[in-house]
């Protein structure tokens, strides 16, 4: 990556998508910040990463359940910066019940918001893409696009669903200088995690200490979270000319997990 290129990451106001974006404008990245939250939250996060690599940002309020509203902030970050070389599909929620009691709506949105985004953002951004013979697309997938657990599944399915999309893109625009790749963490110290904690309590019927230990850590030989920076550093690395030949690929980043 170049300088004054422009990545566009969803669901970038927390986490591993903001963590994401602060090191891409580190790279020299002007950058689109896009999620939900505290407007005032959002305006510091933005101004934070302006000042400290002396890049442009903005913020896309854009709802990835909305394909109307996706299609408008690669539209806007075009018009704005000029191009979107780099775009990384980022948001994600959770939600953890058995199928049986699953919310039929809330399966649909997890579905819209992991999954079919990326469709509707990629789908954008690709013109651009393979008129300039550059890109880089990375989906943050997870190590539920490699293997399932109990009570996740709308996450499970979109994941792999995910997953599928990359290989898909990958092979579609392989001769067009644009690599488009997974990154699947294992457990990552989030809000998003921090959030299914009650949820895994109720449905295994453990403690917060059990949940913690006995079902995240011990997913991951290494017993250690993965940290947002780790994920970050190599999604700049993706951006990087020496992974141009890597495409189609779900790079694990889990602490071992899906070597179990
Ligand atoms: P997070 O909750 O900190 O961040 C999620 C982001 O998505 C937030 O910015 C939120 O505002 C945004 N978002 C949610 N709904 C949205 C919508 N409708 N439109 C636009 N933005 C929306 O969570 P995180 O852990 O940083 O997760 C980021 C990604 O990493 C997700 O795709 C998640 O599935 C994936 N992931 C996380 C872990 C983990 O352990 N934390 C592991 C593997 C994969």
């Amino acid at each position: 990556m170049q300088k004054g290129q422009t990545a566009v990451v969803t669901g970038s106001t927390s986490g591993i998508g903001l963590a994401i974006a602060r090191a891409l404008a580190e790279q020299g990245a002007n950058i689109v910040i896009n999620g939900f939250g505290a407007p005032d939250a959002i305006e510091a996060a933005r101004r934070d990463i302006e000042a400290e690599f002396a890049v442009k940002v903005r913020y896309s309020a854009a709802d990835m359940t909305k394909p109307a509203e996706i299609a408008a902030m690669i539209k806007t970050a075009e018009s704005t910066f000029g191009s979107v070389d780099i775009l990384v599909n980022n948001a994600g929620v959770q939600h953890v019940a058995p199928i049986e009691e699953f919310p039929i709506e809330t399966w649909d949105t997890i579905l819209a918001i992991n999954l079919s985004a990326a469709f509707h953002t990629t789908r954008a951004a690709i013109p651009g893409m393979k008129a300039r013979e550059w890109g880089r697309i990375i989906n943050t997938a997870s190590a539920h696009s490699l293997v399932a657990s109990p009570f996740k599944a709308a996450y499970v399915t979109a994941k792999h669903g995910l997953a599928g999309f990359t290989k898909t893109a990958a092979l579609e625009l392989a001769t067009f200088g644009v690599t488009v790749n997974c990154i699947s963490p294992g457990y990552v110290w989030t809000p998003l995690v921090e959030r299914q904690i009650p949820d895994t309590m109720a449905a295994r019927h453990l403690t917060r200490e059990q949940v913690i230990n006995d079902v995240l850590l011990a997913a991951q030989p290494t017993q250690q979270f993965v940290t947002v920076e780790q994920v970050a550093a190599l999604a700049v690395y993706l951006c990087s000319d020496a992974a141009s030949q890597i495409t189609g690929a779900n790079l694990s980043i889990d602490g071992g997990w899906t070597a179990a």
